[in-house]
């Protein structure tokens, strides 16, 4: 389906990311995924999937490294700002650095790989840019001031290029997730152990029960939502924020 079209997937080689980019390899992509590990990436690669080592908050390392991808295997057509970090703190225990921190990683991070990829992508008559945000990006999430900002910011940013690019053949959506089964969801329960002394199972019971729907959303649910953005009927879906939440409205 995908014909060797040239995707970028941030934070590629883990969780979400990885379910994105196997999926679009796997209907024919040549995928391009990115970290700050080379050890994660390499386990990760394949005939259709080229690890780059990227630190999205280093504005010549996103630049560089775009510049080669596309050396390498040509425009980039989809482009998946998916690279994050989400953690939950209080806004008066939030100090600048862990502010800044944050937005360098979710929103900076997005905003260079997007203005990248729209360099060769804009080359081009076909491309989608599918960024994944958060169910906290459209609701205030409790305890994460800072984790909801950055979300909340990258649906403004997916808007506003859903407008100024309407008339051309590029779409600009964002996936909005509420607890995946990943990296992330295992680091809060290992926190949540800690804090109250809790054992595994109940620890991760808190998380799942956050789920309207009782349990966690598996990373290949919201990797199928981004294959679907990019086949053939989806075009006239643009500026969207898609929720993929087990009924969290
Ligand atoms: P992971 O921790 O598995 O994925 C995060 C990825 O981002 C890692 O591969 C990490 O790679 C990469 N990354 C982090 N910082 C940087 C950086 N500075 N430069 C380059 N890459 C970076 O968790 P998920 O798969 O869950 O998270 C993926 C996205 O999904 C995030 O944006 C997250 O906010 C979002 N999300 C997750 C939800 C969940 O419940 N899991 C729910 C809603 C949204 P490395 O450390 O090697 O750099």
């Amino acid at each position: 389906m995908l014909n060797n079209k040239h995707a970028i997937v941030t934070g590629g080689g883990t969780g979400i990311g990885l379910a994105i980019a196997q999926s679009l390899a796997a209907n024919g992509a040549q995928v391009t995924i990115t970290g700050r590990r080379a050890d994660v990436l390499e386990q990760a690669a394949s005939d259709r999937i080229h690890p780059l080592v990227m630190d999205v908050t280093d504005e010549l390392s996103v630049t560089q490294g775009i510049a080669g991808a596309v050396t390498a295997h040509g425009p980039i057509q989809i482009c998946v700002p998916n690279a994050g970090i989400a953690e939950g703190k209080s806004i008066l225990k939030t100090d600048l650095e862990f502010w800044r921190n944050m937005t360098a990683t979710n929103l900076d991070g997005a905003f260079l790989t997007i203005r990248e990829s729209l360099r060769s992508m804009t080359q081009t008559d076909w491309g989608r840019v599918i960024a994944i945000s958060s169910i906290a990006g459209v609701r205030g999430l409790k305890g994460a001031p800072c984790y909801s900002a950055t979300k909340h910011g990258l649906l403004g940013l997916i808007r506003a290029l859903s407008a100024d690019y309407a008339t051309k053949p590029y779409t600009f959506n964002a996936l909005c997730p509420a607890y995946v089964a990943t990296d992330i969801i295992t680091r809060n329960v290992a926190s949540i152990m800690d804090r109250t002394g809790l054992p595994e199972e109940k620890a991760r019971a808190l998380m799942t029960d956050l789920n309207p729907h009782g349990r966690l959303i598996t990373p290949q649910e919201v990797a199928d939502a981004a294959l679907w953005l990019c086949g053939e009927n989806s075009g006239s879906v643009n500026g969207q924020d898609i929720r993929i939440a087990g009924g969290e409205v």
